[in-house]
């Protein structure tokens, strides 16, 4: 099938790419000129495990182009993507223009009926908008007689293992009420739903609010399991010891239930926000979203206030060594990251901070490069030379068994700050160290 996405971000250009893999005729269009040529010479703009071997093939087979000619774009696919970016608006709601931006782009060049996919996480009514605002233009055009049907697709993958979450989805939602339209979609989706059937139809406005409701769901998991470690912490328990204990029970699960510095990335803290500015928008108090958002708020600052307290409240002269600015493992996506919390915090009490990660060195560059108090390194170890402390923010499986010997001879104050749980505190103490975690009572070599 011919197929077009617009936008080549996490989501657009791993979607598109794994549709070229299973055959489809793909056009990947981007209005970033400088990010389509690298494209076109084989040069991912991101992070994502298995991409890059996936661009260049599906390249080299021609199932896969990339352009920023819209007119191109719109004429190849009987399906058009849009892949483009949601942020927050000022007042936390999503902000549509660049959703919109595609559907006026492709009513200003469509010639034949075409089906529009919303892949973006969009508020519930947006399908609404993107067709109104495609009659409007094809109306301006003359050519109100074109036909066209908007579909909610939202897309779940995880950044870090995009390119897997897109092989062997776990569902397919899709929001039409058009019989024909459904057919395509399963049509273009039958790869991916071969050993069980992953597609679930319903209206658009339950596939739009269906996506919120899964990512606000996700971080109510890690706001709870937070606010838990928290109450553990002050009464002693140790929340390592209850998350096995709740996770036993199968109507809980282990998974999504790691205590830790608070959600970061593109899509959580933004999202929460979205449905609650939806809710505020028709006069509905979500309660529960809004606790979640500020038990997260407040987890991002509680390393900082740990490292305070630990060195008495005077930070000014202090150097940290930082470990994992990424917002999570397996990504160099430093969006709404709990490093950055930290780091500010760090600067704003006149510390230094000495940074590695596997991956977001050049994305820390971009955005703090400027700063004298940060230093980034080359290796974890480097971090550690001269530094007081050490900080774990991204649980980065190289950060699991370290030279605890090493760590201990080039701290000057052998003490781990860690956000992750990465560690068995009884073991920390027994290698000298002071340690710090999330839900668990310090414990001192
Ligand atoms: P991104 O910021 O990485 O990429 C968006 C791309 O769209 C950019 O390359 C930008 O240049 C391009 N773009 C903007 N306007 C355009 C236009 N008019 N025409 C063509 N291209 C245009 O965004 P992302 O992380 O891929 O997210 C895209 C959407 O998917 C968002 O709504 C997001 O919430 C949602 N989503 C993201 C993830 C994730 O993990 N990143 C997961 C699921 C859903």
């Amino acid at each position: 099938m011919n197929v077009t996405v617009f936008g080549t971000g996490y989501v657009g250009l791993v979607q598109g790419t794994i549709l070229a893999e299973v055959g489809h005729q793909v056009i990947c269009v981007d209005v970033d000129a400088e990010k389509i040529e690298k494209l076109k010479q084989g040069h991912i703009p991101i992070y994502e495990p298995g991409l890059e071997a996936l661009v260049k093939e599906n390249s080299a087979s021609g199932r896969l182009q990339f352009t920023t000619d819209a007119t191109m774009a719109v004429a190849h696919g009987d399906i058009q993507f849009i892949a483009v970016g949601t942020p927050s608006d000022e007042d936390g709601s999503a902000d549509l223009k660049h959703v919109l931006k595609v559907a006026e782009t492709i009513a200003e060049h469509m010639e034949a009926h075409r089906i529009i996919v919303d892949k973006s996480t969009v508020p519930v009514g947006t399908a609404d908008k993107v067709s109104a605002r495609m009659a409007e233009v094809l109306e301006r055009r003359g050519r109100a007689e074109l036909t066209f049907d908007v579909v909610s697709n939202p897309e779940f993958l995880k950044e870090g293992s995009a390119v897997a979450d897109c092989q062997k989805p776990d569902r397919i939602i899709i929001g039409t009420e058009d019989e024909a339209t459904v057919e395509v979609m399963r049509e273009l989706y039958a790869p991916f739903s071969r050993q069980h059937e992953k597609i679930i139809v319903m209206d658009v406005k339950s596939a739009e609010l269906t996506k919120y409701a899964a990512n606000c769901m996700l971080a109510t998991k890690i706001s709870f399991m937070n606010e838990i470690a928290n109450l553990a912490e002050r009464l002693g328990a140790d929340i390592e010891a209850v998350r096995q204990g709740i996770g036993s029970d199968p109507r809980i699960g282990y998974h999504f239930i790691y205590p830790g510095v608070g959600y970061g990335g593109s899509c959580f803290p933004k999202d929460v926000q979205a449905l609650i500015r939806t809710a505020d928008a028709i006069g509905f108090d979500s309660k529960v979203l809004k606790a979640v958002e500020a038990r997260n708020a407040e987890q991002k600052t509680t390393l900082f206030a740990k490292i305070r307290e630990h060195f008495g409240g005077e930070l000014a002269g202090r150097t940290l060594a930082l470990w994992g600015l990424a917002f999570k493992p397996n990504t160099d996506d430093m969006r709404e990251a709990p490093s950055r919390v930290l780091m500010e915090a760090l600067w704003e009490a006149g510390a230094r901070v000495q940074a590695y990660d596997p991956e977001a060195m050049e994305e820390t560059q971009r955005l703090y490069g400027t700063r004298d108090e940060l230093t980034l390194c080359g290796t974890k170890e480097t971090a550690l030379k001269g530094a007081d402390a050490l900080v774990i923010v991204t649980e980065w499986q190289s950060f699991r068994a370290p030279d605890f010997d090493l760590i201990h001879q080039q701290l000057s104050e052998p003490s781990i700050f860690d956000g992750r749980n990465m560690y068995d505190p009884a073991r920390m103490a027994r290698k000298g160290f002071t340690y710090y975690s999330v839900g668990r009572l310090p414990s001192r070599g």
